[in-house]
């Protein structure tokens, strides 16, 4: 039997990014991947938002991306499109992108960190003990792992052989979507009619047409077939306009679930695996990749016997509620879209406001996640918040915090008297910098604040310690999240 320190299963783009997360602290890690290739079928995330970008940058690999997909204002709230140009964050800006284009870029970095992907293998099932988990195959081998994570997507075996509850909402409505050739020229554009919102529109010139129809119906078994695009058009618009040749077609829903528990023991879940939600907003994806840079570190830590087990806890603690908060959004934004009068009237009270400074600010900082705040306690805003990427002067020239966070070590950032800190006791963990920063302190939301003396930032790129010119509390806060010494 194989042995590997994690077991990934699945290789979307969460389970992806985890295992980069996880290569790069130097452990042990094996994807499983039911698919034969990066290749994603019919239409799924079309881009990333604000943070995603940043988490991206934080690595290093913001670039590959950036320059596949083109940078555009993509935040929008129930349809109200919301501008973040104004936000402080050198990435002001979502980013147009397909899935199917993303994950090959990202599976490319995974690639070049070694991680090994074991393709066309399904985990058909797991046991976990004190010491580890038997992780079965569907070609009736197994591995042996410290920990397995469940990146399996909305349908995880993981989950459900674990039996963590999935709690929530089933379905209000549904909605058929394809990518078609069609012989008359269709309606382009949205139309709002009794059912719900339609639309049809084409991504680029001389690409086939895309289009999604909320269906009459909820309930459904597996993808819709031709006859029933046909049915669904003529019953929206009075024709088909001669629909053919679909390279896809398929549905879905506004169900909404969460798993009660991020962590079973030695099996955790992330992205949709962990959460479900319909796709109003554009977060999915990205609440997935960012599951993972708070896991990653963290698990990390664990496998090195670094950082108790507890250490794990911080992740259902701190990831749940933004899930939880995902899906709360994605439900306010189906109710705005019901089609009738009083939902009318709704949705201009909701553009209305959206049109103001601070409404707008909130909402579309929570959409792009750039407002995130983990609750680590009482302190300085700065505390449990991203560490903005300012532009630093240090001993070895002019340095980006981002640029510094690239190999995902932890780091003490000290912007006051340098070699005011001693944590030689964490050298090996911590990284050490003296740095001078004479700009601004802004961050989304929240505006001006005050200058700190010092932060220590977690490899995910939240603050957890923030210096007023004392040490104190830095000890406490190194020994929480970067193990006693
Ligand atoms: C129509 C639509 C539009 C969307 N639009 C957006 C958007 O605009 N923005 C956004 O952020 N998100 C969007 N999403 C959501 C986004 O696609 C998902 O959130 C994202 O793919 C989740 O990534 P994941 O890696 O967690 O799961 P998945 O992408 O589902 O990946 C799971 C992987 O696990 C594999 N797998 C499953 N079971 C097993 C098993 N037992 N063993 C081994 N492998 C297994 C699968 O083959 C798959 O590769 C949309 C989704 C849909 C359907």
């Amino acid at each position: 039997m194989n042995e590997h320190a994690v077991v990934i299963a699945g290789g979307g783009p969460t389970g992806l990014m985890l295992a980069g997360e996880l290569a790069l602290a130097g452990i042990d890690v094996v994807i499983v991947e039911r698919r034969a290739n990066q290749d994603v079928d019919g239409s799924r995330a079309g881009g990333l938002h604000s943070r995603t970008i940043e988490v991206l940058d934080q690595r290093g690999i913001a670039e590959r991306f950036l320059s596949a997909g083109q940078v555009m204002q993509v935040q929008g709230f129930a349809l109200i499109p919301l501008d973040i140009s104004d936000f402080p964050t050198r990435h002001n800006y979502g980013l147009a992108l397909w899935q199917s284009h993303f994950e090959p870029i990202l599976a490319d970095w995974v690639g070049e960190l070694g991680v090994p992907i074991l393709r066309e293998r399904e985990v058909v099932g797991f046991a976990q003990d004190d010491t580890g988990v038997d992780v079965e195959l569907s070609d009736n081998t197994s591995l042996r792992a410290e920990y397995l994570v469940g990146c399996d997507g909305g349908r995880s075996l993981i989950r459900k052989a674990a039996g963590i509850d999935f709690a929530g909402l089933d379905p209000s409505t549904s909605w058929m979507i394809a990518e078609v050739e069609m012989d008359e020229e269709p309606e382009f554009g949205f139309r709002h009619d009794s059912v719900g919102t339609h639309a049809i529109g084409r991504r680029e010139e001389g690409e086939p047409i895309r289009v999604v129809l909320t269906e009459r119906h909820v309930e459904h078994t597996g993808d819709p077939s031709m006859d029933e695009l046909r049915e669904a058009l003529i019953a929206v618009y009075g024709t088909d306009y001669g629909v053919h040749s679909a390279n896809w077609i398929s549905r879905f829903t506004d169900m909404s679930r969460q798993a009660a528990s991020y962590r079973q023991g030695r099996v955790l879940l992330a992205g949709d695996a962990a959460h479900v939600h319909p796709p109003q907003g554009g977060q999915g994806l990205n609440t997935g990749v960012q599951d993972a840079v708070n896991l990653g570190w963290k698990l990390a830590q664990v496998v090195n016997k670094t950082s108790p087990e507890s250490l794990l806890d911080s992740y259902h603690a701190e990831r749940h509620p933004v899930g939880a908060r995902v899906l709360h959004n994605t439900m306010a934004q189906v109710a705005l879209a019901r089609a009738d009068d009083r939902h009318q009237a709704l949705r201009d009270t909701m553009t209305e406001l959206l049109g103001m400074d601070e409404p707008r600010r909130r909402i579309a900082a929570m959409l792009s996640a750039l407002d995130i705040h983990y609750d680590l306690g009482e302190g300085h805003p700065l505390l449990g918040r991203r560490m903005p990427d300012l532009d630093l002067h240090t001993a070895d020239g002019p340095k980006r915090v981002f640029t510094l966070l690239h190999d995902a070590r932890p780091m003490l950032l000290n912007l006051a008297e340098p070699g005011g800190f001693d944590i030689s006791l964490w050298a090996d963990r911590v990284l050490a910098i003296d740095a001078e920063y004479g700009g601004d302190w802004e961050l989304p939301v929240l505006g001006h604040v005050a200058a700190p003396a010092a932060v220590l930032i977690r490899p995910d790129g939240y603050v957890a310690w923030v210096g007023d010119g004392t040490d104190t509390g830095l000890r406490d806060a190194l020994t929480t999240w970067f193990g006693s010494r």
